[in-house]
């Protein structure tokens, strides 16, 4: 197929293409994309803005991303911070910036997937910009959603007697995007492993179309269980934890058994030799909430939210940070990215 030079089109047409299929379902957004501004009117709630930069060769690889999952994920990594603040999202803004070796028909696979992503979460798109780059493809996404005053849950409001919650499991995307980058290598001709992507879907999945925890923060709100703080877990459980921790001025104890990793996380670990325990650690692109609930909600966590595991609790900030070892050593936990 003949692919469409983006020149030809110009920014003005381009832009019209990507959005003339969009249309706006949300009752705040009074007016979306075709002016200077998009217009939204919250009423009487408060209004949660979050914005979130990704460049190429820094936070994704196109040699094994599909424009599509990029786009999907885009969303994801911007709507999950609303839901960290217990807050619905509602609108989207996305801008891109593109190369000279990207067409049309490339751009168009992107909005593809982010326009799956609006549907899926109920989201408006409604603005951003198209710019060329010199140095491959940039990408923008601004959230924006809404939550009644007493329902915004902070990374501030944890108490030292509370429990530490999780979501999901930890380590699976950055498990999914090391088998990515090895069978990238063998493609590359620099191993001389055979490309095994079988018995993986789970991690892979993870890494190339996650998704954010829009569930659980519906069952919450059924089950009127307001947490104290909250964050989500995208640069890796310890960096997020001890945000959490500094900002509601607690120390914590982690009890390493009981993170939640799946058997696929393990597996690949394994063959490629990586503390599955770290991964989980350290991570990142997990997308998943940490939160903190007094212990009085003990039962209803248990009862109510099969997906999330109580990993630990908080402490006195003069306890420190801590994970404990099924063997009862205690571990200081720091913050120790990958890169
Ligand atoms: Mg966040």
């Amino acid at each position: 197929m003949q692919k469409t030079d983006i020149a030809s089109l110009g920014k003005f047409n381009l832009i019209a293409h990507l959005t003339a299929t969009v249309e706006c379902t949300q009752p705040s957004t009074v007016r979306g994309t075709g002016d200077d501004a998009a217009v939204l009117h919250y009423g009487q709630a408060e209004t949660l803005v979050s914005t979130e930069l990704l460049l190429e060769g820094i936070h994704f690889n196109l040699t094994y991303t599909p424009l599509k999952h990029l786009g999907y994920k885009a969303v994801v990594a911007g709507i999950s911070n609303i839901y960290a603040m217990n807050a619905t999202p509602r609108q989207i803004l996305l801008s891109v910036g593109v190369s000279k070796r990207f067409f049309v028909e490339d751009i168009d696979e992107l909005y593809d997937g982010v326009k799956t992503a609006c549907a899926q979460y109920g989201l408006d798109l409604v603005g951003g910009d198209t710019t060329p780059s010199m140095t491959g493809m940039t990408i923008g996404i601004t959230a924006i959603g809404e939550a009644p005053k007493e329902k915004i849950v902070y990374r501030s409001g944890g108490k030292k007697t509370d429990l530490l919650c999780l979501t999901g499991n930890l380590g699976a995307a950055y498990m999914g995007l090391q088998l990515l980058e090895r069978e990238t290598r063998v493609f590359d001709g620099q191993s001389d492993k055979q490309p095994q992507l079988q018995g993986f879907e789970y991690i892979l999945e993870r890494y190339l179309k996650p998704e954010a925890r829009k569930d659980i923060i519906d069952t919450m709100a059924a089950i009127n269980l307001t947490p104290t703080a909250m964050i989500d877990v995208s640069d890796g459980l310890a960096s997020d934890v001890l945000h959490l921790c500094r900002q509601s001025q607690c120390g914590v104890r982690i009890y390493l058994e009981r993170l939640p990793i799946a058997s696929e996380t393990f597996r690949m670990a394994d063959e490629i030799h990586i503390d599955a325990v770290t991964a989980a650690l350290n991570g990142g692109d997990d997308y998943e909430l940490l939160f903190t609930a007094p212990l009085s909600c003990y039962d209803t966590l248990r009862k109510e939210l099969q997906n999330v595991d109580i990993i630990g609790h908080l402490c006195d900030a003069s306890e420190g940070a801590f994970l404990i070892t099924p063997d009862n050593q205690t571990v200081e936990l720091r913050a120790q990215g990958w890169k």
